[in-house]
């Protein structure tokens, strides 16, 4: 299921240098954990941290020819996000044969690599140019090879050709584009917000190193070890932050994690895992295998809300198990009672990512808003969450955002 075709010479450098060729193994483990991820029978994080201790543990490097090494868990990370994502558009592309669908739209993401930037968001012809209904539709070919590339994380979706409305007109597509190709300057230096980004990739990549390095000098007792990595550790992350907002690019804290046993905690009778993210205002009330737990971690947090993640209607909410089936369902008032004992929840407004919750019609929204004593808001139609956290509400996103203030 995964290629790994692309990274050459594949092995291990040991702490001695030497090259040890464990292709195979390599090739056997990253399967394994695409196939949890993809299948959803594990998470992202787990499948993660499980494949890099196999492999022997986070300080080993992956030499990929020509002098590159990486560091196993970014190389781990990155096949596992790249053979899921295979995956799934192995998946829409069967959706889309058995309904008959002659094209497909590419996802829209910011700050894309140069060479990807021409698909963004653009609806193209399995079947070569073709007018339909007054308007053309390039052939999709080298959208097709675009998305073979390695590392690409862009999605293709299914579409019928003069049917399916594309996500974003040409002139959002044009302003995303322009925000996106402007260069931004942070004490002096000026680069792409693709560059930028990158820039953030690698001192999370050092971060998760020094962490490393740090639990080891602790171990040995070597505290004056321990403190020069709190010291890079905390440089890092200020350049980091200051980065992120220079750009606006949503730090991704989880990224900096040593792969040792995180804080999860784990709430073994109806499957819900909560993430302890201190200082990243997310709760998410959903299971670890569904695609809105990972997508969640994406959404932009909005200044004055805590966001709230979990399945609903418009009367209540609940938490599916996972297989996707209900395992428990909670009125308003006893989600409230669940968010006051939340940690990661700090008593204030809500934005709650859960569909139907502020519909006019029901009352999920304005009853949590009383029980809690705060304002929510809630979308009043479908909530969809597209893998880079992006919303619409409502299929058609003629919904809206409502806010119930406490009665
Ligand atoms: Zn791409």
């Amino acid at each position: 299921m995964i290629n790994i075709s692309k990274t050459k010479a594949l092995g291990f450098v040991d702490e001695f240098g030497r090259f040890t060729d464990m292709k195979t193994t390599l090739h056997n483990t990253l399967s394994k954990a695409v196939m949890e991820v993809a299948s959803g029978s594990t998470d992202f994080n787990t499948a993660m941290r499980r494949t890099v201790e196999t492999l022997g543990g986070s300080g080993i490097r992956v030499n990929y020819g020509g002098g590159i090494t990486r560091r196993l868990d970014s190389a781990v990370r990155q096949n596992i996000l790249w053979g899921a994502k295979q995956a799934s558009n192995e998946y829409n592309e069967m959706i889309g044969e058995e309904l008959g669908c002659d094209g497909i739209e590419i996802d829209w993401h910011s700050n894309p690599r140069p060479s990807h930037e021409f698909m963004q968001g653009k609806q193209y012809s399995l079947s070569g140019k073709k007018t339909v209904n007054g308007v053309t539709y390039e052939s999709a070919d080298r959208a097709l090879a675009a998305l073979e590339d390695y590392g690409c994380l862009h999605i293709k979706t299914p579409i019928i050709l003069g049917v399916s409305e594309p996500r974003f007109s040409e002139e959002e597509l044009a302003e995303l584009n322009r925000q996106n190709s402007e260069p931004i300057t942070i004490n002096g230096v000026t680069k792409s917000g693709y560059e930028w980004k990158q820039g953030m990739r690698r001192l999370e990549s050092a971060v998760r190193e020094q962490e490393t390095i740090k639990a080891t000098a602790k171990a040995s007792g070597n505290n004056i070890l321990a403190d020069e990595c709190d010291e890079r550790i905390k440089a890092f992350k200020n350049k980091y932050n200051e980065i992120s907002k220079a750009t606006g690019i949503a730090k991704q804290p989880d990224r900096m994690s040593p792969s040792k046993p995180q804080n999860v905690l784990t709430n073994n009778t109806n499957g819900i895992i909560m993430k302890k993210n201190k200082g990243l205002e997310l709760s998410r009330y959903v299971n670890s295998s569904d695609r809105l737990y990972e997508y969640a971690r994406n959404i932009t947090p909005l200044d004055g809300y805590e966001d709230q993640v979990i399945h609903g209607d418009k009367y209540g909410f609940e938490i599916r198990d996972l297989d996707g089936k209900t395992a428990s369902v909670y009125t308003p008032r006893e989600f409230a009672e669940i968010l006051r004992r939340d940690p990661n929840y700090h008593g204030g407004n809500i934005r709650l990512i859960s569909c139907y919750a502020g519909a006019e019609d029901g009352n999920a929204a304005q009853a949590l808003a009383n029980q809690l004593g705060v304002d929510v808001l809630a979308p009043n139609d479908v909530v969809i969450v597209y893998p880079d956290g992006s919303m619409k509400i409502g299929y058609d996103g003629k919904g809206k955002w409502i806010l119930y203030r406490k009665r």
